[in-house]
This record gives structure tokens, sequence and C-alpha cells, in this order.
């Protein structure tokens, strides 16, 4: 049995578990264009200040460089990268979101509804 739900675009009865509604094609899930440059930009950045935060800790341990200055680059360069990981995470949140608007539920998706 499926539970129904109504669309948010066009109002059809539609299931709840469709990720895209068959009447209006509407796909929240869907980022778009920009939403999918964001989410590249933000990937791209997180990985970016991953390495730094790496190398900082090589040439830290490499050479007599500060253990301390080490310490401060990586809450600085961590804090900044809170932002790109953000971005991703409500990106993913958005992922979930079904045309009814119910959020799905991660648990119930990978461990099937019982
Ligand atoms: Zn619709």
């Amino acid at each position: 049995m499926t539970e129904t739900g109504t669309c948010e675009k066009c109002a059809s009865e539609i299931s709840v578990e469709a990720d895209r509604c068959p009447e209006c094609g509407y796909e929240p899930a869907s980022h778009g264009i920009l939403g999918s440059i964001g989410v590249g930009l933000a990937t791209m950045f997180s990985i970016l200040l991953g390495g730094l935060i790496l190398i900082i800790w090589v040439v830290a341990i490499g050479t007599d460089f500060g253990f301390t200055d080490a310490l401060m680059l990586t809450a600085f360069f961590g804090f900044i990268l809170l932002f790109p990981l953000g971005i991703i995470y409500a990106a993913m949140n958005k992922e979930m979101k079904t045309p009814t608007g119910k959020k799905k539920n991660l648990k119930e998706e990978l461990l099937g509804e019982e």
C-alpha cells in the first residue's frame, strides 16, 4: 500500500514515494544548473581546504614550523571549511524531498518500510 499526498505544485494526488510528480513533472530533488554549480564549487573548496590543512601538518611535522601555529591555522581553515560543508549538507537534505513535501527518511530508504 502506498501512501499518497498532494503535489506542492499542481495539487495532484500522487504517491509520497515519488521523486518526481507524474502530472506536472515537479522534481524538488533536482538542483538546477545554479544549484549544481554551487555544490560543485563547495565540493572543490572543501577538497582544497582539506588539502591545505594536510599540507600545513606535513610542513609542521617535517620542519620546525610551530606546532601552535599549525593548530591555529587548522582551526582557522577548519572554520572556513564549515561553510562549503554546510552547503553540501543542505543540498543533500534537499535531495531527499519529494513533490508532496514529505522528506524521505534515509533510514527508511535503506532498510525498507515495515
Ligand atoms: Zn505536480
